[in-house]
């Protein structure tokens, strides 16, 4: 697809400045002032606003298959809300499979319920659920089917062993595969949940009491001591979510560990553990692991992303209906873990950010060029440069109220009702095909690619 985009506000990971882009087969062709149209190519107006590279999502769970729930977005819904929001790549976080499934069991799968549904870019994150000769030579495969990073566990039933995750991460350092961790001390999840259950401490609020930050610091600190032994491999921490687990990671890099990148999400940004003292139950919507937190935690996250030892804002995305959350009315215990939050994530995240001071460049490095470089798809996705694909989103800014009725997502609520946000995504471009335009959808079910994703092998950063 081509298209001229003229007299926007480029903002790119590392500078911002007014030009036209041209784009041709879908790709970034040329950037300049005042650009020749001899090919009359179709004109996008972006004066007054703001273009920046489109959004790259590396942690959703669209269609989720947790058992007794589902998340309710599959890959069409979860990323038209996806585009609505600007964010026009995502890489899944896919569901365990059956006990002792091979790695390849999932990913084909997931190409599955992808394959003619998604209307942006994705990927798929492998998953590691038992380790074992089969399942280490099969990394090496899927790496050069262009799965580049793994998730593994340390809670939940599906959970490593210390010695299952050092011969994951001896792997990882030879293939030069990510491996995304899911970091909370399973052992005093499970003492928590039952004491405090067993005394009768089951509303929302002991979601949060039951996970203390020192379960998320303890694995954290663990992780990062394993994969000292195992030679700093590429480690990547999910969502984390407390001063205390941060704490641990910059500790670590002052003393010279390697190779190690921080993700944090949207809510642990913007929501504290004060919602799940809500009323009427609506505390359950906002069950998920980690738990929200409390404030000094938040401003915590967002210093990281100031001094840059925060990498990367992803979303978590994995919705339920509020009346599946209301399992958990007599018990937290029984409610499904998740929120939605594709959607929301870069107006939110450039509105807060901005206002607090920071950069717009800085968290376009948080949003886009970051997650798109640990991931092995940049410069692909995730910049604005000759060569990349045109993934551009155009915003305004302007007010706009976040409210379930502007929602695009199958959910029935969201997590950030009444959220004022700056910056609204008017235009969505993904390689040159406009999928949002004006704020209404112009993209068509399917359209998306999967994208191989590419192993920066035994380079150190
Ligand atoms: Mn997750």
């Amino acid at each position: 697809m081509n298209l001229l985009i003229k007299n926007g506000l480029i903002n790119d990971n590392n500078e911002s400045y007014n030009a036209d882009i041209l784009i041709e087969d879908g790709k970034i062709k040329e950037i300049g002032i005042k650009l020749n149209n001899e090919n009359n190519y179709e004109v996008i107006d972006a004066s007054e606003r703001l273009v920046l590279p489109g959004g790259v999502d590396v942690h959703t769970h669209m269609d989720l298959d947790l058992g007794k729930y589902r998340a309710v977005d599959d890959f069409y819904t979860g990323t038209v809300a996806a585009v609505f929001g600007g964010t026009t790549t995502i890489v899944d976080h896919i569901a365990f499979g059956p006990n002792g499934c091979s790695l390849h069991h999932k990913i084909d799968e997931y190409h599955k319920l992808a394959d003619g549904k998604a209307v942006i870019d994705y990927s798929f994150h492998g998953v590691i659920q038992h380790v074992d000769e089969n399942i280490l030579n099969e990394m090496n495969e899927l790496v050069d089917e262009g799965i580049q990073s793994f998730k593994i566990y340390m809670t939940y039933n599906n959970m490593l062993n210390d010695e299952e995750i050092l011969r994951v991460l001896v792997k990882a350092k030879e293939t030069g595969a990510v491996i995304a961790v899911h970091a909370e001390n399973n052992g005093a999840i499970q003492y928590l949940r039952k004491y405090y259950g067993d005394n009768g401490k089951t509303e929302p609020i002991y979601h949060a009491v039951t996970r203390p930050d020192s379960t998320e610091a303890e694995a954290i600190n663990r992780m990062i001591y394993l994969s000292e032994i195992a030679g700093y491999p590429h480690l990547y921490f999910v969502h984390v979510s407390t001063k205390k687990g941060l704490n641990e990671i910059t500790a670590a890099r002052k003393r010279g560990v390697k190779n190690i990148y921080c993700e944090t999400c949207t809510q642990y940004l913007t929501l504290t553990e004060e919602n799940y003292k809500k009323e009427n139950y609506e505390g359950l919507k906002y069950i998920m692991a980690p738990p929200l937190r409390k404030h000094e935690d938040v401003e915590a996250l967002w210093k990281g992303i100031e001094k840059n030892e925060v990498d990367v804002i992803a979303t978590d995305h994995c919705p339920f209906f509020f009346k599946q959350k209301l399992d958990g009315k007599t018990d937290f215990r029984l409610a499904p873990g998740g929120a939605p939050g594709v959607e929301e994530r870069m107006e939110i995240i450039l509105t807060e950010g901005i206002k607090r001071g920071i950069s717009v460049n800085r968290l376009v490095e948080k949003l886009s060029a970051n997650p798109a470089k640990i991931f092995g798809l940049y410069p692909k996705k995730g910049t604005i440069q000759i060569g990349a694909d045109a993934d551009i989103i155009i915003m305004k800014k302007g007010n706009k109220i976040i409210e379930q009725k502007n929602r695009h997502g199958r959910s029935d609520y969201t997590a950030y009702e009444g959220f004022e946000v700056d910056y609204v995504v008017e235009t969505t471009v993904q390689r040159g095909r406009i999928l949002v335009s004006g704020c209404k959808l112009t993209a068509d079910e399917g359209t998306g690619e999967f994208i191989k994703r590419k192993c920066k092998k035994g380079k150190e950063d």
